[in-house]
């Protein structure tokens, strides 16, 4: 039987309408503070999508346009700024950034309290703790296109390929909390790993991040398995418009057949980011207030 379907589009549209209902009784509505550094096409279209993820779900945006020429000290000038900013809830610094900018020092400037994307290592420290502030958008995207399509972590054998810093080092510490939601027992896989299907085909549930076309074949998935498919890889298509469409790392035509779930790319992780990034500022404006409350002097 032909695996379901899991619709990324339509869990993130209800993501955002619960953000949205949420924040009709906060006011002034959360704001998320975006800086793009150049003119690279692809990330001015994922800053221009976090804006309007932003308008629909009823928070404040702004974005901070800079020059590619921007140094270092420019940015972290700009970043310090909105540190100490009380309007500002949430501040998203657009990777990837110019060569003579230091990426891991924006990360450390940026305020852990509106670390939204959760990249801060107090905020990574937090999350391996078991005690995380925010959750990164890409892995809890994951985590809630599994739950909301009724496959519960818990107790599951979850198989994750890849172990990079933004999707699947933080993908097994989420999916191995101690607490509802999570709960699995977590495989992760990497280039070093020796015969990934003997891993993958033992997986309850299989998330591929690993950056290449059809890392994941049919013969390499266990029958009824969830497989969620992060990959976003450009691969050239002559009868595409454009020349060029976006692939993930399952080869999708052959897992439907065998999995009990599977996303589609588009459609499937890539909303949920940003619905993540919407319900992660509705959080650093909650706790921004909680702090205001502990500290009325402030
Ligand atoms: P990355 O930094 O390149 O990491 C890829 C990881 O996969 C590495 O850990 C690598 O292992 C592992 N890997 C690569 N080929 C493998 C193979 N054949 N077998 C086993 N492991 C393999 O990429 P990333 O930033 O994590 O992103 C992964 C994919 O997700 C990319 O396609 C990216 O575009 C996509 N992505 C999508 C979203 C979204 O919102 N949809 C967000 C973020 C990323 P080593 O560590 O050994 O090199």
């Amino acid at each position: 039987m032909a695996a379901r379907i899991i619709d990324g589009k339509a869990i993130a549209a209800d993501i955002r309408a619960e953000v949205r209902e949420k924040i009709a009784s906060v006011s002034p509505s959360p704001h998320l503070h975006a800086v793009l550094v150049g003119d690279d096409p692809a990330s001015a279209l994922y800053v221009r999508n976090k804006q309007r993820a932003c308008e629909e779900s009823g928070l404040r945006s702004t974005l901070h346009h800079l020059p590619t020429t921007t140094s270092q000290e420019e940015l972290l000038h700009l970043v310090r700024k909105l540190n100490r900013d009380d309007d500002v809830d949430g501040i998203l610094v657009q990777s990837p950034l110019p060569k003579q900018i230091d990426e891991h020092a924006i990360i450390l400037a940026i305020s852990p309290w509106k670390d939204v994307d959760c990249f801060h290592p107090e905020n990574v420290g937090l999350l391996v703790a078991g005690n995380p502030r925010f959750q990164p958008c890409t892995p809890a995207g994951v985590q809630q296109l599994l739950l909301r399509s009724g496959v519960d972590p818990k107790g599951k054998h979850a198989v994750v390929v890849g172990r990079s810093n933004i999707v699947g080092k933080p993908m097994v510490n989420i999916l191995l909390q101690k607490r509802d939601g999570a709960n699995a027992t977590v495989t992760v896989c990497h280039t070093g790993t020796s015969d990934l299907g003997h891993f993958t085909r033992q997986a309850d549930i299989l998330i591929a991040a690993a950056g290449r076309p059809k890392t994941i074949t049919g013969d390499m998935v266990k029958p009824g398995a969830a497989v969620i498919d992060v990959g976003m890889n450009l691969i050239d298509d002559p009868t595409a418009k454009t020349g060029k469409r976006f692939v993930g790392d399952v080869d999708f035509d052959a897992v439907k057949e065998v999995a009990g779930w599977i996303t589609p790319v588009p459609g499937g992780v890539g909303p949920m980011t940003i619905a993540m990034l919407m319900q992660n500022t509705l959080t650093a404006a909650g706790l921004r207030r909680e702090r205001e409350k502990a500290q009325p002097w402030r």
